[in-house]
């Protein structure tokens, strides 16, 4: 058996599809997740990524902004 008939074997047994980026499971390419629990995993991961990116910003602003108070209040005084 040649590997292109294998590869042929695998097309015709699941079709177009593609994987889940939680797990890597085949599925279907409407589909953006395999399951709900993956979807919920995405979610949260998501959200996580969001708030640790939020705290990076607010970090830097505080920064920025006692680095202009350092620089500012010797010449006020
Ligand atoms: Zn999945």
């Amino acid at each position: 058996m040649s590997q292109s008939s294998w590869k042929d074997q695998i097309k015709k047994k699941w079709g177009p599809h593609q994987h889940c980026p939680i797990c890597g499971k085949a599925m279907p390419t409407d589909r953006k997740f395999c399951s709900q629990g993956c979807k919920d995993n995405y979610i949260e991961q998501d959200r996580k990524q969001k708030k640790k990116s939020r705290i990076q910003c607010i970090f830097l602003i505080v920064m920025l902004a006692v680095m202009m108070l350092v620089m500012t209040v010797p010449m006020l005084l």
